[in-house]
Order: C-alpha cells, then structure tokens, then sequence
C-alpha cells in the first residue's frame, strides 16, 4: 500500500492562517517542511482520506488525479477535514467532460462518500439533494463505528474516535489483504469501546498514523500530544496490533503545540515516531 500524505496541519494550518507567533514566525522564515496544510491523505491512487478546504491545492501541488479517486473516507465534518461544497464540481459542466456525458449515463465513474451518519447530518440535506446527488455522480453511504465494509480492493473497518462527539467522529483501519494502516486523525487516547474492539479482532497494523495536534504542548482531551502518542503505541503494541516493523507516524500538527518540523523530528524519534509532512509518501 502507498500512502502520501497531502496534507498535516490541524484546522488553522502552520503557519496558522491569522497567526504571527513565534511558531508560525519561524515556519514563514524557514519554508520547506515546517510549511503544513491541513489534513489530507491518498491511499494508492483511489483512495482519499478527508476532502478539506485545501483539497484543490493538494491535487495541484501532487498532481493527485481527483477523477481516479473512487472512494473517499470521511474522517468528521470539521471543516478543516470536509467541505463538500466542493464535490458538487463532480457535476457534469463543472468536471469530468469527455463530450458524451450526460445525467443517464451510468459508466460515468461514481465518487464513493463514507461518512458517519452525523457527520452527513451536519451538512444541509437540501445541499446533497440539489447540488450533488440529483446532478453529480458522488455516492454517500453512512458508516457507523465496528461495521467493516469492503470498498473497491479495500476493507475498511471504522473506529470510534475520541473527538467531536456530536459528529460520531471516526478513525479507520484500512487493509487492501497485503497491509493495513490505521489512520486516527482527529482523537484523543482512543475510547474504550475501541480499545475492546482490536483487543478482540487484533488487526496487525503496518504503520499506524496518530494525531498529535498538541505535539509538546497540551490539547485537551480530544487530541492528542507525543506524551498520549507514546501510551497509544505502548497499549496498542501490549494488545498485539503492532509488529516489529510497524511504522509509528506523528500526524495533524497545531501551532499550539509550539514545535516545527525541524524542532519536532528529533523529541519524536525518542519515542520511536517518524513526523509526517507535506508530501511525504510510504509504502508498506
Ligand atoms: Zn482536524
Ligand atoms: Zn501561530
Ligand atoms: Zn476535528
């Protein structure tokens, strides 16, 4: 499996984009990695996690072909991880125009949506009637939490984040039968119910993304910093869902937690975490 990541900041970007703190100061003068835009991942080339609002720039920047995408999982409706305004340029005249498509015509590729049912909630449903459903050829299909589903080459198992709880935030195990990543943007230390769950399926993850909004500093209890990444590796590894080579990855940086990427890569390798970045890419 490759996985890129487009995107790694949490909702107001590093440089935040109000923001002239000593972080975001530093982030401007240095460039390069310690730049973060908000959160975004590709899975191959079919698969996208989160559709925020610098979604068009990912596939500019990557030169990400957003037509290949066929499914597209939807971590929460934060706007920094969802803005389906934007699907709605599915819509024939706005995308895709090879000259014969028309609204009957059922080769036309389907953009699959999973999302818990709050977070499709969250959104106006005279949106999705209108602008997307009736007019373009995007698919929405709600998930809950412990009900895997197979998408394309994927099976996919939602989690229960520990975050946003009025969305019914997820998190996602995603394995195409060689590999599985677990993907856990945004949570705190994950929930019980989680927990109890991969203690009795042991899925053996390849490489495991965290969220780690607060990096040095605190972020409350539905985030997390490198101190909780650190119990999350100890409890997921004590349960057996981790091997030797396991990929632990710090994702969704704020400039809160008062690190760059430069300054930040070594306090997370003494934990044995690998910092994600723009445009970084892996493969397992
Ligand atoms: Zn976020
Ligand atoms: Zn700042
Ligand atoms: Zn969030």
């Amino acid at each position: 499996m490759k996985l890129k990541y487009l995107g790694t900041a949490a909702a107001e970007g590093i440089p935040g984009i109000f923001c002239n703190c000593p972080v975001c100061k530093q982030t401007r003068a240095l460039g390069g990695k310690n730049y973060r835009s908000r959160a975004q991942a590709l899975i191959n080339d079919d698969l996208l996690l989160d559709f925020g609002p610098d979604s068009y720039w990912h596939a500019c920047r990557f030169d990400v072909d957003l037509t290949k995408i066929r499914t597209l999982l939807v971590t929460h409706a934060h706007e920094d991880h969802y803005t389906p305004a934007e699907l709605a340029y599915r819509e024939n005249g706005f995308g895709y125009l090879n000259g014969d498509f028309n609204d009957d015509d059922s080769d036309y590729p389907h953009l699959n949506v999973y999302l818990s049912g709050n977070s499709f909630a969250y959104a106006p449903v005279h949106f999705y009637e209108t602008q997307i459903q009736k007019k373009a050829p995007v698919d929405f299909h709600t998930v809950a939490a412990f009900v895997p589903f197979t998408a394309g080459q994927y099976t996919i198992t939602p989690l229960a984040a520990n975050h946003a709880p009025g969305f019914e935030a997820l998190i996602y195990s995603i394995s195409d039968g060689k590999s599985t990543l677990l993907y856990a943007h945004d949570t705190g230390i994950f929930p019980a119910e989680t927990m109890d769950y991969l203690q009795a399926t042991r899925p053996v993850f390849d490489f495991i993304s965290l969220d780690c909004t607060g990096m040095v500093g605190s972020c409350g209890s539905h985030h997390m910093n490198i101190r909780a990444n650190a119990v999350m590796k100890q409890k997921l590894t004590a349960i057996g869902c981790a091997h030797e080579k396991t990929v632990w990855c710090c994702n969704h940086f704020s400039h809160n937690g008062r690190r760059t990427y430069d300054t930040f890569v070594p306090v997370a390798a003494e934990h044995g975490f690998v910092v994600s970045y723009d445009g970084m890419e892996a493969e397992f």
